[in-house]
């Protein structure tokens, strides 16, 4: 098998095989941009290094050989030689790009002969043993697995001998004694010297290179990314230009539009004599590209024209590294840029008004995640007082949270329910889990291409970075602004928009719709055949329902009504009624309370419909709590004030709550069986929305009411209650009025008896509305409110299920029942209307899966509906 491939042999459609990087590089070197040459140790090869149990195949080791001696040629230096040694660079590459999550060497074919003759070559010693003194450091670390505070201590010993602050000022003297000392902690530290065969090296790192796709941080990068473990990642070797050997040298990385906002912009950083990873690792902070076309302005147009020229062959966003070597531009990478949410949908709709792509191509694009976070969250600028600093915007979006300093107790405190937000110096990769539990992060050093800026971004979390201003000391758990400490636990407020750190809670703002999404949206609508509904229970979350778009209410919860302060202690007067007459007589007062929600509603949604579900929870979720009422009637008891009444009252609440108790309340007296057994509740709420109707019809505005009747699992029970809605229906509008008022009688299918029996049911009903939160319940048998945290976890955990079900439907068992039900109804009754009202109407998988099996419409909360919207849009194409 080949396993290796030159630069020149690849192109960017063998990703899979070379990774996304040697993809890029080979496709890059076809296109004629300047690339050191190099080669491409493929993704396969690392599977059967696996495979062998962690060793190099000795055909690959040949093949490696073969490579070597033709980049000597390409080069005209040789691995190993003395005079002219050729350097090479080792970098992992994944199919699917995972910045910084695994490991890279640099400066690879130096030791103690050839660093003298690079010395030689380039007449520059000081240069020479820098980098040899870089690879020593880089070596153990990645190799050997030696923490880089080892080499750090002594490499800060050193400067503070020299009596230099940067690493670019110690002498050439002091680069060799360093590195006499780095190879000592090497050999101490990892009981073997460091290599001087070139060769040796070689091998070595690109094993390390192999087994950094199983580190922690890329396992916990993966999960979070979905991104398969059997991937495997590729082995770059490069030969090395430098971006060290003086001032007519640099290194950095450009944006080819800004991925923060979009604009169209060259955008980035880079640093005079530096080497790669001093940009990303944010060491030293960097330059604005636009200072690079005031200090090299050759270089700067010429870096200018070939982004634009890959952004054009991409047809996307490029995020691109590139380094000059005296004078002269290289190009080491180049990849589809990560871009926050904004910058996205920007990018995407100006490539259509750009003509570089088509609106559906643009459409795919979407990542519908991330219209989540575009549709959250800016700050209440009238109440932001203390702003501590202000560092640089790289992540949008505000986050309020308590303050720490260290990713584990940012896990700790997230899961102990608190929100927290990030302080570091800087974060690396180790710091992943962290950011992920934090509402935001905050550094004092690196730029906005650092390793926290990319990351956040790629999160959604907002970021703000190199706030240079404050100091951030782990150890002390302090963050330290002029005079001001401030410390763990304070409640801070983070602006990724503008990068402002302020002191305290500021209230958060929720986002408005941008001209780009409102663009999106409509090529989405225009593109789409799935309708998209709100699940929205009051007038006002009906409203916004209808500013983001929506076709309709698909689920109004009328039991939401019914908790109000005001209205709950009726609500309880008509459950603890012992009579009929005390029931109605606290129907009576409800009832005008529900008739004006239903009219606020009906305004609302002029000429959509509005799915309105008759009362559905068990009774005594709207009672106190047992152990509550025994303990107010233990201080009754001892209390000598009272006569007496107040306890009995007490004991009669205490005995209704024990009547109502039930062994599996989601299984109990709930839904429809409410219904039935005392048919005057739902009586009352037929009539609200009747009297709501008529009265807004009587306004001019066009009212559509869809009854539904929840948990129903035998066609008797639709029967008997649909008979109840016409009757009453006629009894308030009138034959007259009815007719214009065209409502419609339908179920809810989530009780899996009634996917079954659908045939039968589909006879009584002009629509059905599958509950997928309850379906999957009662189809899995696992309690939506406490599975999540006894089993379910671990089931996912453990890939025992390929998502949470609750999340994401499950097509092989949940969705078998649906589209039973679909197609025995609509064999009943072709006209039958279908859609979803469960939590997973706003899930991308089961909207595209929605589509697939014909429903008519999806149901969700009213901020994801822009993102239904585009999933829905995404299924056609
Ligand atoms: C459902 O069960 O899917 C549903 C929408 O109803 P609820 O979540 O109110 O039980
Ligand atoms: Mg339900």
């Amino acid at each position: 098998t080949k396993r290796v491939f030159s630069f020149s042999e690849g192109n960017a459609g063998m990703k899979d095989l070379l990774g996304g990087k040697g993809a890029n590089l080979a496709e890059m070197t076809r296109a004629g941009l300047p690339v050191p040459p190099g080669f491409t140790i493929t993704t396969e090869a690392c599977h059967s290094y696996f495979r062998m149990g962690s060793r190099l195949p000795e055909e690959l080791l040949h093949q490696m050989d073969m490579a070597m001696d033709q980049l000597e040629v390409e080069s005209g230096r040789q691995f190993g030689d003395p005079t002219t040694p050729l350097l090479v660079s080792v970098r992992s590459g994944s199919v699917t790009s995972m910045p910084g999550m695994m490991d890279t060497i640099l400066n690879l074919g130096l030791n103690d002969e050839t660093v003298a003759g690079l010395a030689a070559l380039t007449n520059n010693e000081r240069f020479a043993y820098d980098c040899y003194r870089r690879l020593v450091q880089m070596f153990g670390n990645v190799v050997f697995g030696i923490e880089s505070y080892h080499f750090e201590q002594l490499l800060h010993r050193l400067k503070a001998e020299e009596k230099v602050q940067q690493d670019q000022d110690v002498s050439a003297q002091g680069w060799q004694r360093l590195i006499e000392q780095y190879k000592k902690c090497l050999t101490e530290e990892a009981g073997r010297p460091f290599p001087q065969d070139v060769r040796e090296q070689l091998h070595l790192a690109v094993e390390a290179v192999f087994k950094s796709w199983n580190n922690h941080r890329a396992q916990v990068y993966r999960k979070i990314n979905r991104i398969p473990d059997h991937q495997g990642t590729a082995v770059n070797v490069q030969s090395m230009v430098f971006g060290n050997m003086g001032n007519d040298c640099g290194t950095g990385v450009v944006f080819t539009r800004n991925p923060s906002t979009g604009e169209n912009v060259l955008f980035g950083e880079y640093l005079i004599n530096a080497q790669g990873e001093d940009v990303v690792a944010g060491i030293r902070t960097p330059m604005a590209i636009t200072s690079l076309q005031i200090e090299m302005p050759e270089i700067y147009d010429q870096l200018a024209h070939s982004a634009q020229k890959l952004e054009r062959h991409y047809k996307d966003m490029q995020d691109i590294e590139f380094t000059v070597e005296k004078g002269k531009l290289f190009f080491l990478q180049t990849r589809n840029g990560k871009r926050s949410a904004q910058a996205a949908l920007k990018i995407a709709v100006d490539l259509v008004q750009e003509q570089i792509l088509s609106k559906t191509e643009s459409l795919k694009r979407i990542e519908v995640s991330h219209l989540d976070q575009l549709l959250h969250r800016g700050l209440d600028e009238a109440a932001v007082q203390q702003v501590v600093a202000v560092g640089l915007p790289a992540s949008p979006g505000a986050a309020v949270g308590q303050l720490v300093f260290d990713a584990d107790t940012a896990v700790e405190w997230s899961k102990a329910g608190r929100q927290v937000i990030l302080a570091r110096p800087e974060t690396t990769p180790e710091d992943i889990h962290g950011l992920l539990a934090s509402e935001g992060v905050v550094t004092s050093r690196g730029g906005l291409t650092s390793h926290a800026a990319v990351v956040a971004r790629g999160m959604g979390k907002p970021c703000v970075c190199g706030c240079e201003s404050i100091l951030i000391i782990p150890e002390e758990k302090v963050l330290v602004s002029g005079e001001r400490r401030i410390a763990e636990g304070a409640w801070i407020t983070l602006d990724g928009a503008s990068g402002r750190v302020i002191e305290g809670k500021i209230p958060l703002k929720e986002a408005e719709m941008t001209e780009e999404l409102t663009a999106m949206l409509r090529w989405a609508d225009d593109v789409r055949t799935l309708q998209v509904f709100a699940n929205a229970d009051n007038p006002h979350d009906a409203k916004i329902a209808r500013q983001f778009g929506a076709q309709g209410i698909g689920l109004c919860r009328t039991e939401h009504m019914f908790f109000s302060p005001v209205r709950l202690p009726i609500v309880q007067q008509m459950i603890l009624a012992d009579s009929k007459e005390d029931r109605l007589r606290a129907l009576q007062k409800l009832l005008p309370m529900q008739q004006s929600d239903f009219e606020g509603m009906f305004r609302e949604m002029d000429g959509l419909p509005v799915t309105i579900r008759l009362l559905d929870p068990p009774l005594h979720e709207f009672l106190p709590k047992r152990e509550e009422l025994q303990q107010k009637l233990t201080r009754l008891i001892y209390d000598e004030q009272d006569s007496g009444k107040e306890q009995l009252e007490l004991r009669r609440l205490i005995r209704k709550v024990d009547s109502l108790h039930e062994v599996n309340p989601m299984l109990g007296h709930r839904g429809c069986r409410l219904g039935i057994v005392y048919p005057e509740i739902y009586d009352m709420q037929i009539e609200a929305i009747f009297r709501a109707a008529s009265r807004v019809i009587d306004e001019g505005c066009s009212v559509i009411p869809e009854i539904m009747i929840p948990l129903v699992g035998h066609t008797n029970e639709l029967k008997i209650l649909r008979e109840l809605v016409d009757t009453v229906a006629e009894q308030v509008l009138g034959t007259a009025k009815k007719r214009n008022c065209p409502y419609k009688v339908g179920t809810m299918i989530e009780v899996p008896r009634a996917a079954l029996t659908a045939r039968q049911i589909a006879a009584h009903a002009d629509f059905f509305s599958f509950g997928t939160n309850d379906l999957t319940q009662m189809t899995f048998g696992y309690s939506r409110d406490d599975a999540e945290n006894k089993f379910l976890a671990h089931y996912i955990d453990h890939k025992l299920l390929p998502h949470n079900p609750f999340q994401v439907l499950d097509t092989d068992g949940v969705g078998q029942l649906i589209e039973l039900a679909i197609t025995a109804g609509k064999n009943v009754k072709r006209s039958l209307k279908n859609g979803i009202c469960g939590e997973h109407g706003g899930d991308k998988d089961s909207i595209f899966y929605c589509h697939q099996i014909g429903l008519d419409y999806v149901s969700c909360s009213p901020y994801r509906i822009p993102l239904a919207r585009i999933a829905a849009a995404q299924a056609c194409i």
